[in-house]
């Protein structure tokens, strides 16, 4: 008899991998406690795969052999405790993909900078003329080009949710970019368990294949010397140089203004200014990638010329336009301080910031020392901006309020002078006045094409 899969959540990631069951036989059953979309529903019927939506009836789910968890579903749903009480294996549609491609893994994984990391690798590879597919959160599911497509080689950006549901899964590269407190509420507000979810990247490796990681960052660093990993290690500093200790299988470092890529003891070295995606944070990614790149033996020119011609992605510190002189700036995906410390340290010209939304937890004393240095006016987005003020009032002038983005951008307008920059970059989650980062994105994008 054919085993039964049950799949929760009909999202991409839960169509892709009814998809990919069906195709291999199983006996498929998809149930989304919320609406079905009727996109992914129409392809559910499509291929005569069974669901429900807008419940999950625990009869047709806990006969299941295995469980299909989207990463959106905390373990604390009542489905979930339940299936783990009767001992149902939940696994991660990550994980199961995994089981049917022969193709190596680049796995991306951090709490900033995932998928620019994630998609400067693939335009790498893919420039370089290699059979390569890009998964994870970004485009089409893992699953769905697993049973679709015939990679040799996938990118895949893996968020922790993703790697809590992972157990046999191997990447050949892992790639952790940095880790900072965020989505603690899923994690019992314990940063080592968030910690520990980050690190199943490295679950499985052997000494064949490879960790890239930031060196700079001191959580990476303390986990690095605490566990007994068995891939070769390739870190990436900014602050630390050239061959001790830390670079002896190879790795990152800056020289005036350089970056510096030793794999092999062979150097790969690129300007900073050459590089398509300027800021600090972009210097870490290009290294990462040039790293990933460079382990397979990806000729020099082509990482050149792929890391000097990348576009930005839409919504991370994307340049919009100039206005009479002002540049507007959008990174409406900077939900925490981590990135927008990031983007405050790039600006060049005197800032005004629109910040605000719905607060993690933030503390932004963090940002102080960055906000005396570049920001000349504050303006508050959001329901609640107290915290912003009291942290603020005493360095900066001008803070104003804005209920919309609309009045924001016109708020900005009126303030700024000619050579400033107006800066989106939130620090905080968008849904108190927005559907989502993108939409909020979208919005800062459209008033400020109006002005
Ligand atoms: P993720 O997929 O991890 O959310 P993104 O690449 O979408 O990361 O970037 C999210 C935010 O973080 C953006 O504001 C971006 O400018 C910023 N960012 C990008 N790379 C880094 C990095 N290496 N360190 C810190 N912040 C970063």
């Amino acid at each position: 008899m054919s085993k039964r899969l049950v799949i929760l959540g009909a999202g991409e990631s839960g169509v892709g991998t009814a998809i990919l069951a069906k195709a291999k036989g199983f006996d498929v059953f998809v149930s989304d406690y919320n609406q079905i979309k009727s996109k992914y529903a129409e392809q559910l019927a499509q291929q005569n795969i069974i669901s429900e939506s807008g419940q999950h009836t625990e009869s047709l789910i806990l006969n299941a052999d295995e469980i299909v968890k989207s990463p959106g579903i905390p373990d604390s749903a009542p489905i979930i405790i339940a299936a783990r009480e009767i001992g149902i294996s939940i696994i991660s549609e990550i994980e199961f993909a995994g089981r049917f491609t022969n193709a190596k893994k680049i796995c991306i994984t951090g709490s900033n900078g995932k998928t620019t990391t994630t998609s400067m690798i693939y335009a790498i590879y893919k420039n370089a003329g290699y059979n390569v597919g890009v998964a994870g959160n970004i485009g089409k599911s893992f699953a769905r080009q697993v049973a679709e497509n015939d990679f040799d080689i996938y990118i895949l950006e893996l968020s922790s949710f993703q790697l809590d549901g992972m157990i046999d899964f191997r990447a050949d590269i892992a790639v952790i970019t940095n880790i900072t407190p965020d989505h603690l509420d899923r994690y019992d507000n314990d940063f080592q368990k968030y910690i520990d979810s980050k690190f199943k990247v490295t679950q499985n490796q052997t000494k064949n294949d490879c960790l890239i990681y930031c060196a700079d960052d001191e959580v990476i660093n303390c986990e690095v010397k605490k566990r007994k990993l068995e891939a070769q290690l390739l870190p990436c500093s900014i602050k630390i140089q050239g061959n001790n200790e830390i670079f002896g299988a190879g790795g990152a470092f800056v020289t005036d203004g350089e970056i510096n890529i030793n794999i092999k003891n062979d150097l790969f070295t690129m300007t900073i200014r050459e590089l398509a995606l300027q800021g600090q944070h972009n210097t870490y990614n290009s290294m990462f990638s040039g790293i990933a790149a460079r382990v397979n033996e990806i000729r020099k020119s082509d990482i050149r010329n792929s890391l000097a011609d990348f576009s930005a992605i839409p919504h991370r510190l994307e340049m919009v336009c100039k206005v009479r002189g002002v540049t507007y700036i959008n990174d409406s995906k900077a939900t925490n301080i981590n990135s927008t410390w990031y983007a405050l340290e790039s600006m060049k010209t005197p800032t005004i910031w629109i910040v605000g939304g719905v607060d993690k937890g933030n503390d932004y004393t963090e940002l102080l020392d960055l906000v005396r240095d570049k920001v000349k006016a504050i303006i508050c987005l959001g329901k609640d901006s107290k915290k912003i003020h009291n942290t603020f009032e005493a360095e900066i002038p001008v803070i104003l309020d804005a209920m919309s983005m609309d009045e924001a951008i016109n708020t900005a307008y009126n303030l700024a002078k000619k050579d400033d920059t107006v800066l989106l970059s939130p620090c905080c989650a968008s849904f108190d006045l927005f559907d989502n980062y993108e939409d909020r994105g979208n919005q800062f994008k459209k008033y400020v094409k109006k002005l």
